[in-house]
């Protein structure tokens, strides 16, 4: 079945902002764009009250219209799926609260910390581990500013800083300068890091203008994005990130390992194959954080191991992403071995 062409973004394309603000955040109206029935999602809207449905127009163009299975649709629709409770399931699955030393700094690591810049996203994924992430009293506004960056001023064992949310680059390109200006300014600090699903979800927020705030202080910048199917990269995403390499980012890429989304060793070769004609190279493979909701996305790890087998013979080594975890108090994410 041909690719939705509900929206031509090619031919008026809205500034991000805009398209920011128009997303759809009503599961009703997704289904009636996409041409299903809300038989297909049942509970849908009530599995949208804790963790809203949110993502932008042009991510529509990505999934096939009538399909329920699609795999771009899996990752955003709501469903009864989510309302269900496990034991093993929980609200902070990878301890963000307890490495928290000021509000929305995260430090968990060694020479490296996390700012949680904002809550706000362009899309909400439903397996997201800090779906239950309580942002508004936990992530570092402006006004906090002086706290985090007097924290990592205090810490000069810290060399990185990772700007994280949320996603960093709904942020504006005014309050973006300032906080890397902020950060330029420690001495010891070398490396801006930027975690951001935007790339391959709102393309049209990469602008000279962006590219030139994220590359023009004297830090070495590394932009990951997240993608998780070959089918999230069409052609505007591609222009986003050759703009990113341009001018002079270093691109890495990490995914979640999601059952009915990517847990099948043909797409993501697919994925890493596309990432690589983008300049983009496989980073991390993420086994599933136990999230409360997004128990049905988890795939069993033995499958995970045979997979990334499977990703081995069919890739070189610098398009194999590594197969990781994330456990609370670990002082780094754990390598997942086997076979
Ligand atoms: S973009 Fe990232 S932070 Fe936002 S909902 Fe998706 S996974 Fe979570």
């Amino acid at each position: 079945m041909p690719k939705s062409t509900l929206f031509n973004l090619d031919s008026h394309t809205p500034d991000w902002q805009k398209q920011l603000s128009d997303a759809i955040t009503d599961p009703l109206e997704l289904l009636k764009l996409l041409r299903l029935s809300p038989e297909d999602f049942p509970a849908c809207e009530q599995a949208s009250k804790p963790f809203a449905l949110k993502l932008p127009r042009s991510y529509i163009n990505k999934i096939e219209p009538g399909n329920p299975d699609d795999p771009l649709l899996k990752q955003v629709m709501a469903s009864a799926a989510e309302l269900e409770i496990s034991p093993t399931y929980t609200q902070d699955p990878v301890g963000d609260m307890k490495a928290m030393p000021v509000p929305g700094l995260l430090h968990k690591y060694q020479g490296r910390v996390l700012l949680i810049t904002t809550g706000a996203c362009a899309i909400h994924c439903r397996y997201c581990f800090r779906r239950h992430f309580p942002y508004s009293e936990n992530h570092s506004s402006k006004q906090q500013w002086k706290d985090t960056l007097g924290y990592i001023q205090q810490h000069s064992d810290i060399n990185e800083v990772i700007l994280s949310g949320g996603d960093p680059l709904v942020l504006s390109n005014n309050k973006l300068e300032q906080l890397i200006e902020g950060l330029s300014a420690i001495p010891h600090v070398n490396t801006l890091r930027i975690h951001s699903r935007i790339p391959v979800i709102l393309p049209a927020r990469i602008t000279d203008s962006l590219a030139s705030i994220l590359t023009k202080s004297r830090l070495k910048t590394v932009v990951v994005i997240h993608a998780n199917h070959p089918a999230e990269i069409t052609e505007l995403e591609q222009h986003a990130l050759q703009n990113l390499h341009q001018a002079g980012i270093l691109l890495l890429n990490q995914s979640v390992l999601l059952k009915g989304v990517n847990d099948c060793s043909v797409i993501l070769s697919g994925l890493s194959h596309k990432l690589f004609a983008c300049n983009t190279l496989p980073y991390y493979l993420h086994i599933l954080d136990k999230v409360q909701g997004a128990q049905h996305f988890e795939v069993p790890r033995q499958k995970a191991i045979q997979l990334m087998k499977e990703l081995r013979h069919k890739l070189p080594g610098y398009l194999v992403p590594e197969l990781v975890e994330e456990k609370a108090a670990e002082k780094s994410k754990l390598p997942v071995y086997g076979l």
